[in-house]
């Protein structure tokens, strides 16, 4: 018993370890009975277990962090997802120094060309316009690119008549690109502004963390904003907060829950739920398939 302990402690990996890993080698290198470290309760999962539960650890509930295409996965009709906008770089003219070389060590590490995913799909034979941020690439963080793809994501649904839904997780604006990267929440607030007067469904659901600028403008302006569990959803860090108005917060602020019961968000999801959810919505506000 003592060896058999010993030998499922070798292959206890983290979390973070398991996601690199799984980009690098195809499903039939993988090693049957790895265990999973949740880097949230420090408990071990099986990782076929943790497949097979979205990624949400059976112990302590905490949805982990998985990858844009994960996510597509689990709410897109099987094989629907066409992307759009899938080649666009920062331009290089953008010299903060050191940027170039950060964008190519992120890209390099995530597979990225940058933080955004966006086409379009179906939901249960429904078409949408969809689009995920992904905390892989730059903590999510917004700039040009981001931007750009989500304005244009926007406005492909405009023309279209497509449901929009984007999932976001942002560190905020991408400090690097300054002035450019605010100038991102105008105009993808304005893009959307546009796609509602058109009568557009936009659906936002708030993965953790959506923080800063995603915050202050695509992330909060969903018809229906929905969160996922425990996520952490705010504009400034609650360090920032407490030390700016000199008072302790309260307990959970900033989670989705709290956010919930206090009216800024409509709905929270279960990854599991996800899709199901979805599609009900679309359905309800006229979503047909064609
Ligand atoms: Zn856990």
């Amino acid at each position: 018993m003592e060896e058999l302990f010993k030998e499922r402690k070798q292959k206890i990996i983290s979390f973070r370890k398991l996601l690199h890993r799984e980009k690098k080698v195809t499903r039939k290198d993988v090693p049957e009975n790895i265990f999973v470290q949740c880097p949230k309760c420090k408990e071990t999962i099986l990782s076929q277990e943790l497949e097979a539960s979205y990624y949400v650890c059976p112990h302590c509930h905490q949805p982990l962090k998985i990858d844009a295409y994960t996510r597509l996965k689990y709410v897109l009709d099987e094989g629907s997802f066409h992307e759009l906008y899938a080649r666009m770089v920062t331009d290089p003219k953008i010299d903060f120094p050191g940027y170039q070389e950060k964008l190519a060590r992120e890209s390099k590490k995530s597979g990225l060309r940058d933080a955004f995913v966006c086409g379009v799909g179906r939901i249960e034979g429904m078409k949408v316009a969809i689009g995920v941020l992904d905390s892989r690439f730059f903590m999510g963080s917004m700039g040009s690119v981001v931007g750009e793809k989500v304005t244009l994501l926007i406005e492909y649904a405009t023309k279209k008549k497509l449901p929009l839904i984007i999932f976001t997780a942002s560190g905020g604006a991408r400090m690097q690109e300054g002035i450019v990267s605010l100038m991102q929440m105008a105009k993808t607030s304005a893009a959307l502004s546009r796609f509602q007067s058109h009568g557009g469904l936009y659906i936002s659901y708030l993965t953790d963390p959506t923080t800063g600028g995603v915050t202050a403008s695509f992330g909060m302006l969903g018809d229906l904003i929905l969160a996922e569990p425990r996520a952490l959803i705010g504009f400034a860090g609650p360090r920032v907060v407490e030390q700016t108005i000199k008072r302790k917060l309260p307990e959970g602020f900033q989670t989705s829950e709290f956010l919930l019961e206090h009216g800024f968000v409509d709905m929270i999801v279960e990854r599991a739920d996800m899709q199901k959810t979805l599609a009900l919505l679309l359905r309800l506000h006229g979503g047909e398939k064609r």
